[in-house]
C-alpha cells in the first residue's frame, strides 16, 4: 500500500444498542476516540451509521495510532481506511492503485452498502471489484479464511476502503454506564478490577486508603498515583481520592481481639468509599476481591463487609486465579507499578491471625465496642481529592 492514509474507519460492536442508547453510546465513543488521538494530529471523529471516519493532519504511519486505538473500550476492530468517490469505477481505481505489492496467499471483498441508491448491490460490488483484482494480481479469493479482507462501504458521497483489521479492545465506552467508585490499594488486583469496570463502560473514581501518619504511606500513596496515571490510558479520571486511616486504625486495634481487626478495617473503608462513592454521583463499588485468595476473602468475609455497604460491591476478579489476574496486570502495564516500596495499609497494625469465617452477629457485636461512626466520619473529613498531572 504506497498510499499513506489519514483515515482509520472504526467499527464497534452494535449488540445490545437500541432506541435511545444508541446515540449516547455513539456519542461518547466518538468523545472517547477524539481525547485519545488528541496530540497525535486528530482532525475529526465523524459519526457515521455503524462505524466511525477518524481522520488525522497526517498520515497513519506513524506510532502510537494503533496503540491508541487499542485503549478505547468499545471498539471492536479498526482499520485502515482510504476514500473513493461514490462510483464502481472510482472505487475499481482507486483499490487497484492501493493494492498490496507483497504477494498475498487468498483474499476476499467484504462490501456494505448504506446508501441504497448506489447501482449495485453488496454482493456485486464484490463481484466486480473481485474480478479486478484478480486479474491484476492472480491471488486466489477463499470467502472463509482470507489472509487480507478488503472492506469496502459504501455511503453517501463516498466509498471507504480498508485493508485488513485489527482488534480493538472489545467493552463499552468509558462513560456509557454511569460512574463508580474503585478500592484502589495499590496491590496486583484492584487495578485489574479498575480496568474491568472501565471496560464495562464505567467512570471510575479511585479510592486509596492510607496509614498516615504511621508506616510508608507516603510511598503507598504515590504508588496508587502511578497507577492511577498509568490507567489514564484507558480512559480514567486523572484524580484519585486519598483517605489516611492510621490514627482510626490505631483506635480499632486497642479495642478489639486481634483477628477481627482486618474485618473492622474493612467496614471502616467500605463505609468511607460508600460515601465517597455516593457523593460522587457513583452507583457501585469495585473492589480487587477474589474468593478464597487470602484469609479474609472468604464468603463469610465479603459478607461482614457487604453488609455495611450503602452501595452494591461488585467483584470482577471474583472467578479469577492470580496467574490470570497477573496476566491482565501485565498486559495493561500496572504490575510493574505494584512492585513499587509503600505499605500495604497499615501493615505494622495487621494481626497475626485473622478470623476466616466471621459471624455476622459476632461482628457487629465486636464492632459495638468502638466508635464507628464517629471513625468513619473523621476519616471522611480527612479525604482529600488528589489531581495526576
Ligand atoms: P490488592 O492486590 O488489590 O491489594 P489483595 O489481594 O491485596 O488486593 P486485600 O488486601 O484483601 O486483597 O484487599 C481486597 C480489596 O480491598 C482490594 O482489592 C481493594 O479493592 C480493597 N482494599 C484493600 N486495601 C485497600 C486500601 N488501602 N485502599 C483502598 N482499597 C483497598
Ligand atoms: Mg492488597
Amino acid at each position: 500500500m504506497g498510499e499513506k492514509s489519514r483515515y482509520a474507519v472504526v467499527h464497534y460492536a452494535e449488540i445490545g444498542l437500541k432506541g435511545h442508547n444508541r446515540p449516547f453510546f455513539e456519542r461518547t465513543l466518538a468523545r472517547n476516540i477524539a481525547r485519545r488521538l488528541d496530540g497525535l494530529g486528530l482532525e475529526q471523529v465523524e459519526r457515521l451509521s455503524g462505524r466511525m471516519l477518524v481522520r488525522l493532519d497526517r498520515p497513519l504511519d506513524q506510532p502510537g495510532w494503533k496503540e491508541a486505538l487499542n485503549t478505547v473500550f468499545g471498539i471492536a476492530h479498526f482499520s485502515l481506511a482510504y476514500l473513493a468517490a461514490p462510483n464502481i469505477d472510482s472505487a475499481r481505481s482507486t483499490l487497484l492503485e492501493l493494492l498490496p505489492t507483497a504477494p498475498v496467499e487468498s483474499f476476499r471483498i467484504r462490501a456494505t452498502r448504506d446508501d441504497k441508491s448506489f447501482p449495485l448491490i453488496s454482493p456485486e460490488i464484490e463481484r466486480v471489484l473481485g474480478a479486478a483484482v484478480q486479474e491484476r494480481t492472480g491471488w486466489p479469493v477463499r470467502l472463509k479464511g482470507a489472509e487480507l479482507v478488503i472492506g469496502v462501504e459504501v455511503l453517501r458521497g463516498r466509498i471507504i476502503l480498508s485493508f485488513g483489521r485489527l482488534p480493538g479492545p472489545g467493552g463499552l465506552p468509558v462513560g456509557a454506564s454511569g460512574r463508580v467508585g474503585l478500592m484502589l490499594s495499590g496491590g496486583i488486583d484492584s487495578p485489574v478490577a479498575g480496568y474491568m469496570a472501565l471496560k464495562r463502560g464505567c467512570r471510575v473514581i479511585p479510592i486509596h486508603f492510607h496509614s498516615r501518619p504511621f508506616g510508608n504511606w507516603m510511598g503507598a500513596e504515590a504508588r496508587a498515583r502511578e497507577i492511577v496515571r498509568a490507567m489514564t490510558v484507558y480512559g480514567m479520571e486523572p484524580f484519585f481520592y486519598v483517605v489516611p486511616i492510621g490514627r482510626q486504625q490505631r483506635e480499632i486495634t486497642v479495642h478489639i481481639p486481634e483477628a477481627y481487626r482486618v474485618i473492622l478495617y474493612r467496614r471502616l473503608m467500605v463505609r468511607v468509599a460508600g460515601a465517597i462513592t455516593r457523593r460522587e454521583d457513583g452507583l457501585a463499588l469495585f473492589t480487587g476481591e477474589s474468593l478464597g485468595q487470602v484469609a479474609s476473602q472468604t464468603l463469610e468475609g465479603m459478607a461482614a463487609v457487604e453488609a455495611v455497604a450503602t452501595v452494591p460491591l461488585l467483584r470482577p476478579l471474583v472467578g479469577m486465579d492470580k496467574q490470570e489476574i497477573v496476566e491482565i496486570a501485565q498486559r495493561i502495564g500496572t504490575f510493574e507499578l505494584s512492585m513499587m516500596e509503600g505499605d500495604d495499609c497499615c501493615q505494622f497494625l495487621m494481626p497475626r491471625r485473622v478470623v476466616t469465617r466471621p459471624q455476622l452477629r459476632q461482628v457487629a457485636e465486636i464492632e459495638s465496642g468502638t466508635e464507628m461512626e464517629r471513625l468513619v466520619a473523621e476519616a471522611l473529613d480527612q479525604a482529600t481529592r488528589v489531581t495526576v498531572e
